[in-house]
């Protein structure tokens, strides 16, 4: 291989060589061509998109990015609605949501160790502010059985192990742990018992406060993890100001191993919601419905686009006092089900 000149270029005369004649190659790919294996990683010039320092966009890369092109590893990814991930270098992949007063965006990053490749895919939604979602014509939420699958799911059966981080600001725990609860335990108005049965195979084992942050960073992206799951408030001064809420999950092949929810608690008004009968103060929003959403993501399920679907917990749209998403509709539950499966009446 290491006599191969397909370009006519000359001989390759060993790494030395090869790595001049590569600088004066007029394409990077003529150069990695020229080059052969050994060196052409590290003389094969970047593509223009993969800028030194800061921020990679999303939209100027292409969808599936080989390492030996670009190594996007511990480079943080922008995509829609300037949703933002640190790329893993540990070999996981991460994917971001994060729920927003004006919708929502999703980034998913998979990191391919073996194939030495990485595929980015984002999508951003953005509603009129100030629409409220019963005027988009939803669907009946306790029909609707619509629900996305994210990439990974935790193993059937398991108890997830979470933390509480209560942030700095003196915001109630209730909303959180009320969303939680509601996500797992399939929480619904659509019957007289107030939750879908079977449960899905799956639970939420609460391991107390942390005061270690969620990995979500004060821009409210996906930060580096660090193998604890963290749900609660987090102060994210650097946030869009239309950020309600980030969930990062990580996980390896299809298995989820980590997951971290933060809420933002500077600049945005909270009600922890109608289970402590108080009534919502206008323009506040329902931390556990928020929180019941973010669980959502936490588990696997991806947002349900359409304003028929907006009735669902997964639709990617919050109001003010909008207390709707805080219980489960049919489709909710069924990519529940679909995830994990029933758990069985004898449990
Ligand atoms: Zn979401």
């Amino acid at each position: 291989m290491d006599d191969v000149s397909p370009a006519g270029r000359g001989r390759r005369t060993g790494a030395l060589g090869g790595t001049a004649l590569c600088a004066a190659a007029v394409t990077a790919l003529t150069c990695a061509v020229t080059a052969g294996a050994g060196t052409a990683a590290a003389a094969r010039r970047p593509p223009v998109w993969c800028k030194p320092g800061g921020a990679l966009s999303a939209r100027a890369m292409p969808q599936k990015v080989k390492m030996s092109d670009c190594d996007l590893r511990g480079r943080v990814v922008r995509g829609e609605n300037g949703l933002a991930a640190t790329v893993p270098s540990d070999g996981t992949s991460v994917t971001a949501h994060a729920l927003r007063t004006d919708g929502a965006s999703e980034l998913r990053i998979r990191v391919d160790g073996h194939k030495g490749v990485v595929t980015v895919t984002t999508l951003g939604t953005r509603v009129p502010q100030g629409r409220p979602r019963q005027f988009r014509a939803p669907l009946d939420a306790c029909k609707d059985g619509a629900y996305q699958q994210e990439p990974s799911r935790w193993p059937k059966g398991a108890a997830i192990e979470w933390h509480y981080y209560p942030g700095s600001a003196g915001l109630p725990m209730s909303g959180v742990s009320t969303g939680v609860s509601n996500m797992f335990g399939a929480a619904t108005d659509c019957n007289s018992a107030r939750k879908f049965t079977p449960p899905p195979d799956v639970s939420a084992k609460y391991a107390g406060q942390t005061t270690t942050a969620p990995n979500v960073t004060t821009e409210a992206n996906c930060g580096d993890r660090d193998g604890t799951n963290v749900s609660g408030w987090e102060a994210m001064p650097a946030a869009e100001p239309e950020i309600l809420a980030a969930t990062c999950t990580w996980y390896q092949g299809s298995a989820t191993i980590e997951s971290d929810t933060a809420l933002q608690e500077q600049g945005k008004k909270w009600w922890p919601g109608p289970q402590d009968g108080s009534p919502c103060p206008a323009g506040s929003y329902d931390a556990a419905a928020v929180t019941t959403h973010e669980t959502g993501h936490m588990l696997g399920l991806g947002h349900v686009e359409g304003s028929q679907h907006s009735g669902l917990t997964m639709a990617p749209t919050v109001g003010a006092c909008d207390d709707g998403p805080a219980t489960l509709g049919k489709g909710d539950y069924d990519g529940l089900i679909a995830l994990y499966g029933s758990r069985s009446s004898t449990a």
